[in-house]
């Protein structure tokens, strides 16, 4: 198996039924503005440079962004502030991505999440975290260049740790916030750094409680560590 036939049996699995479910509920009702979309309402795979140095860990798609345009972030709020960012720090070609098949491409960068499908609410149930949870485990296996991983957003950080610690690694307890910077002993390749940061949600967006330079902030920190 490879980081590509993981991506394959991603898309095709259907352990938590409520999902299943969901999907197929978010793709019947389509809002007007999207009406003409054939929806993908699949699981979605993780994408990017699989010699990446860096490894973003959204917390799970969008209903009517990535579970619209089959690829994770594209075509939502909060990816237009993550693709953004990762284009004025050089991790990406272009400032934003509306469809899956266009030319956007990132590069030192794969981005991840903590599940695949859309859940109702953005809340994913603990069981169907669990359920996913080896699909992550097995891409550590095979990104492996990853220096820095920046979970988005708390739920991502909490279970990036757990993740980490299945994986052998032992990390002491964490606290949350934005703009953290730890280091790691990891067994796990080149990993050795973690940064927090406040998830770009529209929650989080209008409200103010993360800015645009507060977000670059993070990447900056990025840039220092890999260049360091
Ligand atoms: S959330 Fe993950 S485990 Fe659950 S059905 Fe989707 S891909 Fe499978």
């Amino acid at each position: 198996m490879n980081l590509e036939s993981l991506q394959n049996i991603v898309i095709q699995c259907r352990k938590c039924p409520r999902l299943v479910a969901y999907l197929k509920e978010v793709s019947r009702h389509k809002p007007k503005r999207y009406r003409d979309w054939d929806y993908w309402s699949k699981p979605l795979p993780s994408f990017g440079d699989p010699d990446a140095r860096v490894l973003i860990v959204g917390l799970a798609p969008a209903a009517q962004g990535g579970n619209r345009t089959g690829r994770m972030f594209t075509g939502d709020r909060s990816g237009e502030w993550l693709f953004n960012a990762l284009y004025q720090f050089g991790f990406a070609n272009e400032p934003n991505s509306f469809r899956a098949d266009d030319d956007f491409k990132l590069d030192d960068c794969y981005i991840t999440a903590t599940i695949r499908c859309a859940p109702p609410k953005n809340k994913p149930l603990p069981e169907e975290i669990e359920n996913c949870r080896p699909y992550f485990l097995k891409e550590l296996d095979f990104l492996k260049s990853i220096e820095v991983i920046i979970p988005l957003g708390q739920i991502a950080f909490v279970q990036t740790l757990k993740s980490l610690r299945l994986k052998g690694v032992e990390i002491p307890s964490l606290s949350f916030g934005h703009g953290k910077m730890y280091s790691l002993r990891t067994p796990i390749s080149q990993l050795r750094t973690l940064i927090t940061t406040y998830h770009p949600s529209q929650q989080n967006t209008q409200t103010g409680r993360l800015t645009k330079p507060m977000f670059h902030k993070i990447f900056k920190m990025v840039r220092k560590k890999l260049s360091g």
